[in-house]
């Protein structure tokens, strides 16, 4: 089934995001767990937590995605500045083990000239302080668009980062695909889809991949500048989207918009989406 949502905020709480993202026609969504700039974070409302996941329960909300903070950066220069992005990490993560069945993105970072290697080698290090082995949070890594310093900037320096993150963790790693970053990044979502994601199951393996970010670029492929767009109104266009949320490799996982939309232009791009979603005949989807 088309499992698509948008990015929502969590000053309300969770309830209130659940009966907003119903409320767009979303099936799921996206939230930044604390102040995306800051690190600070309310108190844990546990009677909140539970009314949402009874109401998740009821309307079919679900792999709802967590988004860390963006200024976190754990391959940062100093020592003090990586620790302080694990534990803010680690703090958000032991709190969606609360919730069914979680999900928690975050940006890799950015080397900042002490190169790629360095950066992939603290990215990891994070990775296997932060997973305990039997927790029900899966941390995917967003692929970025190579802005910068920034490290995930191609398939293979996530496969380095997966590599080296131990195999008793393995299993609560994976990817979250951003079509404003890879196109960005050099990918060419556009006219070669089906090439783009064979090179990402040769590289990475599309088992590891867990969701996507729609957006689409206010800039051409390769450009290297993180510009997200409306749907249809970038470099991207509606046709690339249809073919996005469509593909064999790709249908099933879940879709969230992070476009520079209010509310109602959330909830049209979700109908335009739902629109362009052809059900799976065979399976009796609907
Ligand atoms: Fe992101
Ligand atoms: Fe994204
Ligand atoms: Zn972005």
């Amino acid at each position: 089934m088309f499992r698509i949502g948008c990015h929502l905020s969590m000053s309300k709480g969770y309830l209130a995001m659940g009966k907003e993202a119903l409320s767009l026609g979303a099936n799921t969504f996206q939230y930044f767990s604390r102040n995306p700039r800051g690190s600070g974070v309310k108190p844990f409302d546990t009677a909140d937590a539970d009314a949402f996941i009874a109401f998740a329960a009821e309307h079919d909300i679900r792999k709802v995605l967590t988004h860390a903070p963006y200024i976190l950066n754990s391959c940062a220069a100093t020592e003090e500045l990586r620790k302080a992005s694990l534990e803010i990490m680690t703090e958000d993560v032991r709190r969606l083990e609360y919730f069914p069945e979680a999900m928690y993105n975050f940006h890799p970072g950015a080397h900042v000239g002490q190169g790629t290697e360095a950066g992939i080698g603290f990215i990891a290090d994070l990775l296997n302080r932060l997973i305990v082995p039997g927790q029900k949070t899966v941390v995917l890594l967003e692929t970025m668009s190579g802005k910068g310093t920034e490290v995930g900037r191609d398939f293979e320096e996530l496969a380095s980062i997966l590599e080296r993150v131990t195999a008793d963790r393995e299993k609560h790693v994976g990817i979250c695909m951003d079509t404003c970053h890879i196109s960005d990044a050099g990918y060419d979502v556009k006219d070669r889809l089906d090439e783009v994601l064979e090179t990402f199951d040769r590289v990475i393996g599309l088992s590891r991949l867990y969701a996507v970010h729609l957006n689409d670029s206010k800039n051409p492929l390769g450009a290297h500048k993180d510009r997200h767009e409306k749907i249809g109104e970038g470099f991207l266009g509606t046709g690339t989207f249809s073919k996005i949320i469509n593909h064999a490799a790709l249908r099933d996982l879940p879709f969230y918009l992070e476009t520079p939309q209010d509310l109602q232009g959330y909830a049209q791009e979700i109908r335009l989406l739902s629109s362009l979603y052809q059900p799976d005949e065979a399976s009796g989807e609907r």
